[in-house]
């Protein structure tokens, strides 16, 4: 995927208003999990009514906040039965342990923290 260049706002429609910024902070409610911040976003802004369309980079950053606080939320009252090696999701989509920790990043595969460890869910192992 590749990021496209914005000038006319999709939002409020007006013209040339969007403008490519860095630095930006960006504050999210997670319906039954809390807040979220995170800092040091790129993408494009509106002058006028300030929506924002950040690089796919950025939302990756975002989306892995999101999926990182979702686990770490759910690790107290997730049961060990439920939590899977990686190994055998390595084994059952064929993909390299590498692969498998950056789906898990990405969201493509929930997952729970043991002290600093992630583990993926049982669930998405049936998913799979
Ligand atoms: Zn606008």
């Amino acid at each position: 995927m590749k990021d496209r260049k914005w000038s006319d706002c999709p939002s409020c429609g007006a013209k040339g208003r969007m403008t490519l910024k860095k630095g930006m902070k960006e504050t999210y409610q997670v319906k039954n999990y809390g807040i979220v911040t995170i800092s040091d976003l790129s993408g494009y802004e509106c002058s006028k009514c300030k929506e924002r369309i950040f690089l796919i980079k950025s939302s990756n950053k975002i989306n892995s906040a999101i999926v990182d606080l979702k686990a770490k939320k759910d690790s107290d009252k997730i049961v060990a039965s439920e939590l899977v090696p990686v190994e055998e999701f390595m084994k059952k989509f064929k993909k390299t342990r590498q692969r498998i920790h950056q789906m898990m990043e990405e969201g493509k595969i929930q997952y729970a923290y043991v002290g600093n460890l992630k583990f993926p869910l049982r669930s998405e192992l049936r998913r799979g």
